[in-house]
């Protein structure tokens, strides 16, 4: 398969942490990031109340900013949600939508994510939606099977390459230490692109960017990164730390010959974060 040549994307989750360090931490990444051309564009995940003091903070690095779930409706008697569009308004350009912490941990279904997706396209959000098997359908052989599924039921008609990201997250991944071979993690996003490509149109799968997540570190992001199926990676502990997260960063650097075509592309998401 030849090298998919979208830019890609690393996406820092940070989950529910950040409150004492976020400031020190992204303000050393960033003098960090100072003195080099990242060859990716750069996200970072915060949890809600941390969107608007870190849009402050990036303010001009070009890195985006993006929320971590977003309710299905856009105002009303929802105590304790966040809406698309309040995300929006606190300088989000992106939302996490279908990780399995929230599938499992909060009874999220597909119709429920892609309603999801759909209330984030509508507020002018990029949708980061997730996917990925539990570790016994992994064992059953069923990954590809599993995130079909989920693909078709929780992507929204309104879906193109320019208001959604995919990112496969093997579940049993998350936090554990241990990921799918290289080969499999290339089958499974050459399997998620032949569908977006029977549902939408070939170009629009091409330019699609499909991450990989899951205990990507500073030593294996380069290997994942140079897997011509991978887009980018959705990072979860190793990016709350400055250094790992850098480290993340650097490696998209040794990736020879990507170059910026289509997807979403940084300019995207500076006019998006300015607007
Ligand atoms: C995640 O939860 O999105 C994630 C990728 O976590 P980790 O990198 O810690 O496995």
């Amino acid at each position: 398969m030849p090298r998919n040549t979208l830019k890609p994307l690393v996406v820092g989750n940070w989950k529910m942490n950040g409150a004492v360090m976020a400031r020190d931490n992204v303000r050393s990444m960033v003098s960090m990031l100072a003195s080099m051309t990242p060859e990716c564009d750069i996200m970072i995940c915060p949890p809600a109340t941390l969107i608007a003091p870190l849009c402050d903070v990036l303010a001009r690095t070009g890195i985006a900013v993006g929320g971590q779930d977003c309710h299905t409706k856009s105002s009303g008697a929802h105590t304790g949600d966040v809406s698309a569009p309040l995300l929006r308004a606190a300088g989000a350009v992106a939302v996490i939508l279908g990780h399995s912490e929230r599938r499992l941990g909060h009874g999220e279904d597909n119709a429920m994510i892609r309603a999801k997706v759909a209330a984030a396209h509508n507020a002018g959000l990029t949708a980061i939606l997730c996917l990925g098997e539990t570790l016994h359908e992994y064992e059953a052989g069923r990954t590809e099977d599993v995130v079909a599924h989920q693909l078709a039921a929780s992507l929204p008609d309104g879906a193109d390459c320019a208001n959604t990201v995919i990112a496969y997250e093997p579940v049993w991944a998350i936090g554990g230490g241990r990921i799918p071979e290289p080969r499999a993690i290339g089958a499974v996003h050459q399997s998620l692109r032949a569908a977006l490509s029977n549902r939408f149109s070939a170009r629009q799968a091409e330019r699609m960017r499909i991450l990989y997540g899951g205990s990507v570190t500073a030593k294996n992001a380069g290997e994942i990164l140079s897997l011509p199926q991978v887009n980018g990676v959705l990072v979860g502990s190793a990016s709350l730390r400055a250094g790992d997260f850098v480290d993340i960063i650097k490696a998209s650097r040794k990736l020879k010959g990507i170059r910026a075509k289509g997807g979403l592309q940084p300019g995207a998401i500076r006019a998006k974060a300015s607007s």
